[in-house]
């Protein structure tokens, strides 16, 4: 069944529900002294199309509403006009562009999105100065679209959100999602077949939200993705407005940026594509935390063509090597698989010895398990779990001599630590090497009881296999 409605306004009582309910708090509230007065950014909004659509349609606003933005009964006056259109049939595409164009002549800044948005070309051939296009669901897109269009105002009076969102995190830190989906096809991963092809947000939205972080007391942004090195592709690295300049949304101006914003900044889920050497001269120099998170999965070029994995390994010990030359203090953390289908004694051995040459300071390692769906399952012989058991514990006992190895280095230094527990006696910190979660601790003595969130100056005494031990000398 299909239904038209031609806009929320006139249509659907639900819709008309959700239109009226904000004129109750409507737009400029006059309050007491000392309370700003101010005017909440509108949005005008036309739904076509079939329930799906409405159901669309009525997410979004649902969102818009939370984040304090009115809705308009007029085009004419609103910050902007969102149209959620209809690709169905070449007469509900007519009448798609056609509410379009109207938006158009009667506000001026116009964000399409629902199916018409997956034929991006057919409504920028009529109309290349709306704002953004977005495909249907892809309800982020839309926010951060009118995020940059129109920014919506706290009110700490009125919100139930704080600015910076709900955070699951400590209050010192937080994860800072680039991107989401995945256009690689790694053979044992439903990632892309669950969350789709990479939609990456604008690098001023990023931006926005670390700055908001940062703000709300934030120490260090935890940049995450399924593939960070990918970023900005799918937007063709479009530039957006942040602050006074425009800033691309590549991995770089986006690190370099994020660099500016007085907090720890660290990379996970990078891929050793060739630009992101580009990006170990800011580690170098302070900028970003001088830590990659790189996902290698394996050694072997055998299994790592049937994993089907994204970007050449041949190059990739000489690569880490000049890393390295540029950046010292560099820590290199990974996650592998053993027991892929088809892995031989030989694949893994392999993988043991680049180890070895690698030396890679942290390291995750998972027994292959064939996930539903996954493509891998039958590429070759499954290797039977008693070997992939052992192959696991012979890999966790070969990386942790190097682990060791490479911790052992620190003893003596000094390192800045950032203190995530405290005890009676003893904080829990990390280094600028250890990402929390997933790496091992600082164990911090001190003469004065220390806080969580601060940071202090350790100076290390002491390494065990995972953990480094030692005393707060500054603060
Ligand atoms: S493993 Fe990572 S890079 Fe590969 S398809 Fe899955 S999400 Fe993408």
């Amino acid at each position: 069944m299909r239904f038209n409605v031609p806009t929320l306004r006139a249509a659907h009582p639900a819709a008309r529900a959700l239109i009226s309910t904000p004129f109750a708090y409507s737009s400029s509230a006059v309050r007491t002294k000392n309370i700003t007065t101010s005017a909440a950014p509108s949005v005008s909004f036309v739904s076509l199309g079939c329930p799906k659509a409405l159901v669309d349609s009525e997410r979004i606003i649902t969102r818009l509403r939370a984040e304090g933005y009115a809705l308009s009964r007029e085009h004419k006056g609103a910050d902007l006009v969102i149209v959620n259109t209809c690709g169905f049939l070449d007469s509900a595409q007519a009448e798609s562009l056609e509410a379009i164009g109207e938006a158009l002549a009667l506000n001026g800044k116009v964000i399409v999105t629902g199916c018409m948005g997956a034929e991006p070309e057919k409504i920028t051939a009529k109309y290349p100065n709306v704002l953004a296009i977005t495909g249907p669901q892809q309800y982020e897109s839309v926010l951060d679209a009118v995020h940059r269009a129109a920014p919506p105002q706290h009110d700490p009076f009125l919100d139930l959100v704080p600015p910076e969102g709900i955070k699951l995190t400590p209050r010192h830190y937080a994860y800072l999602k680039i991107s989401e989906g995945c256009n690689n096809r790694c053979t044992f991963c439903i990632i892309p077949k669950l969350r789709g092809d990479l939609v990456s947000r604008h690098a001023s939205d990023v931006l926005r939200e670390a700055e908001r972080l940062v703000t709300a007391g934030v120490k260090e942004l935890l940049v995450i993705s399924q593939d960070t090195s990918a970023y900005g592709v799918d937007i063709k690295y479009a530039a957006s407005l942040w602050k006074d300049r425009l800033v691309r949304a590549t991995f770089l101006d986006l690190a370099r940026e994020l660099g500016t914003l007085g907090a720890w900044v660290r990379l996970h889920y990078v891929y050793p594509y060739p630009h992101v050497d580009d990006v170990i001269p800011l580690m170098a120099d302070g900028v970003v935390l001088p830590y990659l998170d790189i996902p290698f999965q394996h050694a072997s070029p055998e299994v790592l063509k049937r994993m089907k994995r994204p970007a050449a390994q041949a190059k990739t010990l000489a690569r880490i090597a000049r890393w390295r030359e540029i950046c010292p203090d560099l820590t290199l953390r990974s996650t592998f698989i053993v027991g892929f289908p088809g892995e031989t004694e030989k694949d893994f051995q392999m993988l043991l010895d680049w180890l070895d040459e690698a030396a890679l300071d942290r390291v995750g390692c998972f027994r292959y398990e064939p996930v539903a769906g996954a493509t891998s399952n039958d590429l070759a012989t499954p290797v039977p779990k008693e070997v992939t058991e052992q192959r696991w514990h012979r890999f966790m006992a070969h990386q942790q001599a190097i682990s060791k190895k490479r911790l052992k280095r620190k003893v003596g230094t000094r390192q800045q630590i950032i203190i995530d527990e405290v005890g009676p006696t003893v904080a829990k910190g990390r280094s600028k090497g250890d990402a929390p979660e997933i790496d091992g601790a600082v164990y911090v003595k001190s003469k004065r009881p220390l806080r969580v969130g601060e940071f202090a100056t350790v100076k290390i005494e002491r390494a065990d296999e995972y953990d480094l031990h030692g005393t707060a000398v500054g603060f």
